[in-house]
């Protein structure tokens, strides 16, 4: 028994060590990482061959070794976290900083009425002195209450203010894309319509990014966070870690609406269910390069909470979905097709052994659960393949018939491409 522990042991520590080792992020270079894997692995192989029952404490230091690796793997995925997307302070704000820019700024409303009047004072304010030229689209999400009628009296004296009406309840990232559709300017703007994100940093996370034109997306951190512990920042602190995790994009807190983008970014992102949270991952497969910037926040002071706990388990299952979409959109028959190979090759080898067994030896084999196996595993691996296939071919009527681009060309800011001679 402890022989089967110990080997246990030193097996998941080379596992888990090879893995530790590909996913060390500390700036190891490729060769140290290999060495890091090898040392490990020899450790395990000479665990698991040096032991034989002389030396009990040799099942305990492979259990060690097991959980150590166990809890360095788990520390990756911390430390990962830790090295995040460039960051930058928000800038101080100078008179007509932003004069010359056009701006929209997008905010999807669903029963905020006793906020909206002081929302669109305080981001026309903030906005004003700053010289854009700007316009505030205002969602209205199907609300119950009066925001819609609301909203149409605060439009009628002033100009800049586009209402928005959708006829239903649709949810915040089809009124935010609703507003994206109707968006003019150069730069995009979103936030949150219940005053929780500052309408003053607006203006300053636009000077941020008029000084950085290498960077397309700047996304809020809202690293004072005015919410509650329990039911928002713990969940939000795992939520964000696995993101990050999960999408290869690191960002602090995926949950902030304070966002402002590059327009040509966003008018190549379409939003389904609850992808606002993810539009920084989705515009990075894009290829749009990302800075966070910490912003403020605030507790929300009137009207409720749209959402409950119960958004953690749809964050997840769109979380399953945003990586089939990053990793598969461009090559479904390689994502599906290796799997569905192996799977066959497996489950052929089986076949194959049992009909060795049934023709050469004159063995029984139709009560054999291997049979039962080898049939699973070589229609498994058949059905696998053909997903691929029809991956394949569901991308080509995805990207054709809009005329979409696979690739998007980054050409520098205000240089006009050269005519034919
Ligand atoms: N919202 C929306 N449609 C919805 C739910 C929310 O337009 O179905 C808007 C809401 O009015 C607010 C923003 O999305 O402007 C964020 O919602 P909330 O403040 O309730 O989320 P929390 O800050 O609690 O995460
Ligand atoms: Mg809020």
């Amino acid at each position: 028994m402890d022989v089967l522990a110990g080997a246990f042991g030193g097996w998941l520590a080379a596992a888990l060590g090879l893995i530790c080792a590909e996913r060390w992020r500390f700036g190891l270079r490729p060769g140290i990482q290999a060495l890091v894997a090898l040392v490990l692995v020899a450790c395990a192989v000479a665990l698991v061959a040096g032991y034989d029952g002389r030396y009990p404490e040799g099942g305990w230091l492979a259990r060690t070794v097991g959980v150590l690796a166990l809890a360095g793997f788990a520390l990756t995925f911390v430390f990962r976290r830790g090295v995040p997307m460039e960051t930058a302070e928000l800038p101080t704000l100078r008179a007509s900083a932003l004069s010359g820019e056009s701006v929209s700024i997008v905010i999807p409303v669903y029963n905020e009425e006793p906020n909206l009047r002081e929302l669109v004072d305080r981001v026309g304010a903030a906005l004003a002195p700053s010289g854009a030229s700007f316009e505030l689209i205002l969602v209205d999400d199907g609300s119950r209450d009066g925001s819609a009628a609301l909203l149409d009296e605060l439009a009628a004296a002033r100009p800049w203010l586009k209402p928005l009406q959708l006829i239903r309840n649709y949810g915040q990232s089809v009124a935010l894309q609703a507003g994206f559709d109707h968006a003019r300017g150069d730069f995009i703007v979103t936030l949150d319509g219940d005053l929780q994100n500052e309408p003053d940093d607006i203006p300053r996370l636009l000077v941020l990014m008029r000084e950085k034109p290498q960077t397309d997306v700047i996304s809020g951190w809202r690293k004072d966070r005015k919410d509650a512990l329990l039911s928002r920042k713990i969940p939000s602190l795992l939520a964000n870690s696995l993101i990050s995790v999960v999408t290869g994009v690191p960002l602090h807190d995926y949950g902030c609406a304070l966002k402002v983008y590059r327009a040509k970014v966003i008018h190549d992102i379409k939003l389904y269910g609850e992808m606002h949270r993810f539009i920084p991952a989705l515009a990075a497969e894009v290829g749009a390069r990302i800075l966070e910037a910490p912003v403020t926040h605030h507790a929300r002071t009137r009207g409720a909470s749209k959402y409950g706990i119960g958004r953690t388990l749809r964050v997840v299952l769109d979380l399953l979905w945003v990586k089939f979409l990053l990793r598969f959109l461009h090559r479904p028959m390689h994502a599906f097709g290796g799997i569905g190979i192996l799977l066959l090759g497996l489950g052929f080898a089986t076949l194959a052994y049992l009909t060795y067994e049934k023709l050469a030896l004159g063995q029984d084999i139709g009560g054999r659960p291997l049979l039962l196996l080898g049939v699973l595993l070589a229609l498994m691996g058949g059905q696998i393949m053909a997903t691929g296939l029809i991956g394949e071919l569901l991308i080509r009527i995805y990207h054709e018939p809009q005329g979409r681009r696979l690739y998007v060309l980054r050409t520098a800011p205000g240089k006009p491409p050269r005519p034919m001679p």
